[in-house]
């Protein structure tokens, strides 16, 4: 990997705007390959204290700066981001696995946290409320929660980490980071380009390690911070909840998803291909909001299942940074596991395979774009994130037996329909229990949108103007003897 600006690539756990050593180190893969791109520290529970004490003691004057300047910073940083755009997208796909195209618009879409955030702080309203009593007079104004602490997943390296960071810096907070062990170089990278934005000492700390359990723990419990912001399995959320129970920490969690992609009899053909093709393959299957499970009405079946197959087959299986590309490694082994499990026991319950099914010759963690069909809900991918390259098909004859079907899970993240009838388009909507709905449309992230699930699918909002709500506290002045 040769990237044109050399400093985006960092080995240090980063505390007040330094770079620190550790005891020990890890190496980061590339998933492609297998081959050792660098090791980085591995910061233990005494960096972690470290750096939860370098955020808490950047707050006071971090907090207090106007929010104007705030937005200078973020700004510059944003364009940092944007100048360096090509090398951060190659450490992106070198990590993690992604198309290069899909890695530069990851990019792009995570600098637009930034750029967002930076506006939106400087629109932090309070509010003024008419007293019921002649002597008193009533206000409402926004302050920042505290020190943050970020715990983001390794399938966007840097959109998961801007869009609570950047939320959290332009309300004023500071924040210790905890990225993915998989892919702490762009996280690293970010640091490095916010330091060269001018972001003061220890208002971003970030601690790389390979002991999420101890250093979630003391970000969890440690009464200094005041707010957990994670991303992840609904498993690790639940336990990350349990452990700030005991300092009543505000949490935000965007958890694991189960997303139904329905096609109605009356859907367009081509938009309803388009639009699972996009929500199910991007980034080899790896996002909470991938179309989990393709629900397909009994008449359009055989016109859509033949279109479907036929753009699944033409995708191409590589090395992301190969010219055409469409579908990465996946993560590590784990991966591949867990996606040949849930088909064994698919196919035990009567599933059957259309096209794809097994490792692709690429390498070991390659798996080649899968379409099962007779799906039913006792597959244990009908509950389960099969978080790849695989699509599991399920055919339905009424509107009721759908939204049935795609309601039957504990999750809540996104879903997804086909139809051109605007009557239906609506009741469908409401009677879907999601917290974001792609309708005729598979790409549905924007940084002007809330993003978050609902059920256990977490909660809490990123993006839009709620994203920095969950930053910010409310606070009631009372002013009396008017
Ligand atoms: P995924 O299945 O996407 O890897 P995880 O929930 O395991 O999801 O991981 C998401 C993030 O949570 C990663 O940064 C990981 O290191 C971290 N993590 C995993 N287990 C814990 C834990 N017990 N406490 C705190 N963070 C954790």
């Amino acid at each position: 990997m040769q990237l044109t600006y050399p400093a985006l690539l960092q080995q240090g756990i980063f505390i007040n705007n330094n770079w620190q050593t550790g005891a020990a180190t890890f190496p980061v893969y590339n998933p492609a390959n297998g081959e050792v791109i660098t090791n980085v520290y591995n910061a233990g529970v005494a960096e972690t204290e470290q750096a939860i004490q370098a955020a808490d003691a950047a707050f006071p004057a971090w907090s207090n700066k106007p929010a104007k300047e705030r937005s200078d910073i973020l700004k510059k940083w944003y364009q940092l981001i944007i100048q360096h755009s090509n090398d951060l997208a190659l450490l992106l796909t070198t990590e993690q696995g992604k198309p290069l195209t899909e890695a530069k618009g990851e990019v792009q879409y995570g600098a637009s946290f930034i750029e967002w955030f930076a506006e939106e702080c400087r629109r932090t309203y309070g509010q003024v409320i008419p007293a019921p009593v002649a002597d008193r007079r009533f206000f409402t104004i926004k302050q920042p929660i505290g020190v943050v602490a970020a715990i983001t997943p390794w399938n966007f390296p840097i959109a998961m980490i801007t869009r609570k960071i950047a939320p959290a810096l332009a309300a004023g907070c500071t924040v210790v980071l905890k990225p993915a062990e998989d892919t702490p170089l762009c996280a690293l990278a970010l640091a490095q380009l916010a330091k060269e934005a001018g972001l003061p000492a220890g208002v971003l700390n970030v601690i790389t390690t390979l002991q999420a359990a101890e250093t979630g723990k003391l970000l969890t419990t440690h009464p200094a911070v005041h707010k957990i912001s994670f991303t992840g399995s609904t498993e690790v959320g639940r336990i990350l909840m349990q452990q700030s129970s005991s300092t009543l920490k505000k949490l935000s969690l965007e958890l694991g998803g189960n997303a139904p992609a329905i096609v109605f009899n009356d859907a367009d053909l081509q938009q309803a291909v388009k639009g699972t093709l996009a929500s199910k393959y991007r980034n080899a299957g790896q996002t909470c909001v991938c179309a989990n499970r393709v629900l397909v009405q009994k008449d359009i079946y055989p016109a859509f299942m033949k279109a479907y197959q036929e753009a699944v087959m033409a995708m191409q299986v590589g090395n992301g940074t190969t010219d055409g590309v469409t579908i990465g490694p996946l993560i590590n082994q784990d991966a591949i596991d867990k996606i040949q499990k849930l088909l064994k026991d698919a196919f035990d319950k009567g599933a059957e395979l259309l096209c794809g099914g097994k490792v692709h010759s690429a390498g070991p963690l390659f798996f080649e774009p899968t379409i099962i069909t007779h799906c039913t809900p006792e597959m244990e991918l009908s509950r389960e994130e099969i978080f790849g390259p695989v699509s599991a098909v399920y055919v339905f004859e009424t509107v009721e037996e759908a939204i049935a079907l795609a309601n039957n899970t504990e999750y809540g993240l996104a879903a997804y329909f086909f139809s051109k009838d605007v009557q239906q388009v609506w009741r469908i909507a409401e009677q879907l229990q999601y917290g974001i709905i792609g309708i005729n449309e598979g790409i549905i992230s924007f940084a002007e949108v809330p993003f978050g699930g609902i059920k256990q699918s977490g909660y809490g909002k990123e993006g839009s103007f709620y994203g920095i709500e969950d930053y910010l506290i409310t606070k009631y002045l009372c002013l009396g003897g008017i």
